[in-house]
């Protein structure tokens, strides 16, 4: 389905991000990958993938750092000759009441989740112009659209990110590319096994499908957004949550 295609996924090291690495490497496309630090688990991803018999290559690459994330861009592009797909998924939470966080809290989660899409989105708009397409995939969050307790920070800057993909998708559809979200519900990965076991008990039960998603569940869906049966959507964000914003 992605055969030939090259995908870019920032925070493919471990998660969510692994998972589309691997369903993307499954389809035919060859990988690069950004991680925040995690090398080893980054290069394990790397070999997973390229036993699907397509290429993998990973890069050390803090998003929420305009240069840094350039600089690694163009190394994507000159050691692959083109990136066809970015996907936007690193994240971080930085959980706190409104009370107690700290402004630093809120400045590292908007700085990585938002800003850090911005100033990939930033990079990859030249070449995507030039190549007169190209497939934007936004990790957002239900947190976004409905707002969590104790979120007041990954809350704003995934709302932010739905707006980034919903001017993007305007601006930038005549030229050929599309730009969506996917809006994950709570799914098992290190960013959720950080709660509290009676915290996790109390989210299932707010799920009409009664249990957390697998990162499986998100990949599945970045792979039909990367594909042509989703040519014709742009700007759309796809809650993938087992109905807890329905
Ligand atoms: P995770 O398991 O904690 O993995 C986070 C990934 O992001 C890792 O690959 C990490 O790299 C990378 N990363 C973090 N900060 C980075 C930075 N500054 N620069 C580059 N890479 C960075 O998280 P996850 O659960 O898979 O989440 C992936 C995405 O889905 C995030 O955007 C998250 O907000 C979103 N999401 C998750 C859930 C959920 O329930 N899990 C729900 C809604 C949305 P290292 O391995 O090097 O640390």
């Amino acid at each position: 389905m992605l055969k030939g295609k090259t995908a870019l996924i920032t925070g493919g090291s471990r998660g969510i991000g692994k998972a589309i690495a691997l369903a993307m490497g499954a389809q035919g496309a060859n990988v690069a990958l950004f991680y925040a630090g995690n090398e080893k688990a980054a290069r394990e991803t790397c070999e997973s993938v390229k036993k699907l018999g397509v290429e993998a290559e990973c890069w050390q690459c803090d998003v929420s750092d305009f240069e840094a994330s350039g600089k690694s861009v163009k190394e994507v592009l000159s050691r692959f000759g083109n990136i066809d797909i970015l996907v936007n998924n690193a994240g971080i939470t930085r959980d706190n009441l409104i009370l107690t966080m700290k402004k630093e809290e809120f400045d590292e989660v908007v700085d990585t989740n938002l800003k850090g899409s911005f100033y990939m989105i930033k990079h990859m708009c030249g070449p995507f112009m030039k190549q007169k397409r190209g497939t934007i995939i936004n990790i957002a969050s239900v947190s976004g659209m409905m707002g969590n307790a104790g979120q007041a920070n990954y809350s704003s800057a995934k709302a932010g990110v739905i707006g980034l993909t919903k001017s993007v998708a305007r601006e930038l559809a005549p030229r050929g590319i599309t730009c969506n979200a996917i809006a994950p519900g709570f799914i098992v990965t290190d960013m959720t096994d950080k709660m509290q076991d009676a915290a996790k008990e109390s989210v299932v039960a707010m799920i009409p499908l009664k249990k957390m998603g697998r990162p499986e569940d998100i990949a599945n869906t970045a792979v039909f957004l990367a594909s042509e049966n989703a040519a014709y959507i742009t700007g759309e964000i796809i809650k993938v949550d087992g109905g807890i914003y329905i």
